[in-house]
């Protein structure tokens, strides 16, 4: 297979805070010679355990960029043992144009793993990433929220594995990071994302779900920053005390949590996120657009807990996820 074009510019075992990018030639229009620049700071002292920090692996999620932003700054090699690596858009042409999918070739970056070092774009981030960092990390927190079209109550998860002693671990560094809402999640669709590649080389795996609607709120970047250290404290990077609060237990235990709407029109949220759910509960109404005087379809809820996520436009299509219902532990 051919070997991947991404250069780092920064050293991966020197010491010291190096701040530089994963330089990945990108030949077009008007840069015959051009790349795609994507910015990493690597942190290092002296041996210890790796952690490998993601965000904008969705280009139109910014918890994790803007916690990660602040962590590239403000983390000094005098503060840690080992090292950290920190990419805070690493989907970086999708971060670039506040979208989901890379503008290049619609790469959706969570779907495009393990990668190719010869395909698109997208593909080569995901080849890079599976190929040369992942090996070299103990622990990868990759940050998440809804994007554009949905909207979470803000979770940190670990997903349900057939190593439990991995989950374990996974559950631990999860309990760590201290979101208001913990989570063990059910894939709906695992085939290509990072959170599988990251899995299947053993590593400890943390990803979040921190809000949504193409934006951050203070409550969700301070999630975010408080997470990050906890995690890095919890691996033994950084010295220090866990900072906790308490958290609500989450499971999702199969696709009945899922509801999908069947029908297009415009949202009638009936309960918010948060909010306590019994089976059957109505969870939306989805009105007809273009006439008056008929009825909205109904949706209902499959199992009882809470309302985790819901479709944020107010206009929905066929096939897209209306609502998702996690039960409490
Ligand atoms: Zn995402």
């Amino acid at each position: 297979m051919a070997e991947n074009p991404i250069s780092p510019t920064v050293p991966f075992d020197r010491d010291g805070t190096h701040h530089g990018f994963l330089r990945l030639p990108y030949s077009r229009d008007d840069s015959a010679w051009g790349s795609v620049m994507i910015p990493i700071t690597v942190i290092r002292n002296g041996d210890g355990p790796t952690a490998l920090l993601t965000g904008g692996n969705h280009g139109d999620e910014y918890e994790g960029p803007v916690a990660l932003q602040n962590l590239a700054l403000t983390l000094t090699p005098e503060d840690i043992r080992g090292r950290v690596i920190i990419v805070p858009a690493f989907n970086y042409p999708a971060f670039e144009a506040g979208t989901r999918t890379s503008p290049i070739d619609k790469g959706n970056l969570n779907r495009s793993f393990p990668g190719r070092p010869d395909g698109t774009v997208t593909q080569k981030i995901a080849h890079y990433f599976d190929s040369v960092l992942i090996p070299m990390a103990d622990i990868v927190l990759d940050f998440h929220s809804g994007g554009k079209t949905l909207d979470f109550v803000p979770f940190a998860s670990a997903h349900v594995l057939e190593n439990k002693a991995q989950q374990a671990a996974c559950v631990a560094a999860v309990e760590a990071f201290n979101a208001p809402y913990t989570a063990i999640m059910l894939e709906i669709d695992n085939a290509g994302m990072y959170d599988t590649a990251v899995e299947t080389k053993g590593k400890v795996f943390v990803t979040t779900e921190l809000g949504g609607g193409g934006t951050a709120t203070a409550r969700s970047i301070a999630i975010a920053k408080k997470g990050v250290h906890n995690v890095l404290c919890h691996a033994g990077i950084l010295q220090g005390e866990l900072e906790r609060h308490p958290t609500v237990m989450l499971d999702m235990p199969d696709e009945r949590c899922f509801v999908f709407c069947e029908t297009g029109g415009m949202i009638e949220p009936v309960v918010d996120l948060g909010e306590d759910i019994i089976e059957g509960d109505l969870l939306a109404k989805v009105w007809p657009m273009g006439s008056t005087g008929r009825k909205p379809s109904e949706y209902r809820a499959k199992r009882p807990g809470i309302l985790m996520a819901r479709h944020l436009p107010g206009l929905i299509k066929p096939g897209d996820c209306l609502a998702v219902v996690a039960t409490v532990v």
